[in-house]
């Protein structure tokens, strides 16, 4: 079982969804992450927040194994992110971001953390997601996610960026975004084209593809009664998709599918409440009896002829 690390934002939600509203959430791409992937395999977490930050908030992280050695506290304010969910809760629509402290920050990755075999690069400024690469020794296995924001706004290093990492994570919208091509394969291929040896695209309520040069997946997501809040799911699936492969150690097609299902069903926790809540509350046992509620759902048998 090897450590994950994850860079990524540390944040305070605000949220609307059409079930109910919350302010200053514990949110951000690396408290998802972490939540998640700490089911799965210890998690070193480096990241920045400001002065207001309520600490103790993190302290369940620290509880279930998450490193928060590379978490600095910095003068100003945290970064915060408000999004609204109408109906559709494929989509969030951003009504603000607030970069605060994030705006200054470099990550310093701790020594110690420097030779984690796994590496996530959540959803930052790809400027630091560079950084971040430019200070770990030779790692295993480098995943990668981005948004919108990021796609319009540091393209250039984005683009750049995809030829330093082995898997790109992403959801359907940002693919077409970031390669002007409305098809999803052909989204792929271009992304495949940049260096990613794997590109993950996920469709929120209607399941994910992973693509490689010469093999495509399809992993439904989990048909869930009531999806609460889907802020956070897709970092809850990369928490689950890195952190199966960093605790199995395997990277072959099978597990790269198992991963998959894996991520599918730690994103499919995270929506059923606010913030990580749920993500805290579930145990091993939970997650297998989802993973088990998975495999039903695509069993069929073949029809034999007579
Ligand atoms: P998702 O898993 O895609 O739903 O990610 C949701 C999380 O992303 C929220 O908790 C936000 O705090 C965080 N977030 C939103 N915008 C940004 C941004 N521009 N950079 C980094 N993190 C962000």
């Amino acid at each position: 079982m090897s450590a994950v690390l994850v860079v990524g934002s540390v944040a305070l939600d605000s949220v609307e969804t059409p079930f109910g509203r919350i302010e200053d959430a514990i949110g951000g791409s690396g408290t998802f992450f972490s939540a998640s992937a700490s089911h799965l395999t210890p998690v070193n977490l480096v990241g920045v927040v400001g002065n207001d930050y309520p600490m103790e908030r993190l302290e369940p992280l620290r509880a279930r194994g998450v490193d928060l050695a590379g978490l600095v506290r910095a003068d100003g304010e945290s970064f915060r992110w408000r999004g609204r969910y109408r109906h559709d809760l494929n989509s969030a629509e951003t009504l603000e971001t607030r970069l605060g402290v994030f705006s200054q920050f470099r990550p310093q990755i701790p020594a110690q953390f420097r030779t984690s075999p796994y590496v996530f690069l959540g959803n930052i400024d790809p400027r630091l997601q560079h950084d971040v690469l430019d200070q770990v020794e030779k790692p295993r296995l480098v995943a990668c996610d981005t948004m919108n924001f990021w796609i319009e706004s540091r393209r250039h290093e984005l683009l750049r960026l995809l030829g330093r990492v082995d898997i790109l994570l992403l959801n359907d919208a940002e693919a077409r975004q970031l390669t002007e091509e409305y098809n999803l394969v052909r989204a792929a291929r271009w992304i495949l084209a940049r260096g990613p040896k794997h590109v993950v695209i996920k469709k929120g309520e209607h399941g994910a593809y992973m693509f490689s040069s010469h093999s495509v997946f399809f992993a439904p997501a989990y048909p869930l009664e009531e999806v609460f809040d889907p802020t956070g799911a897709g970092d809850s699936f990369a928490g689950g998709f890195v952190g199966y492969l960093a605790r199995t150690g395997r990277a072959d097609e099978a597990a790269m599918r198992r991963a998959v299902v894996y991520g599918s069903t730690l994103g499919s926790f995270a929506v059923e409440r606010f913030s990580i809540d749920r993500l805290l509350e579930i145990h091993r046992v939970d997650i297998a009896r989802r993973l088990e509620e998975f495999r039903k759902l695509v069993a069929f048998e073949e029809e034999l002829d007579e």
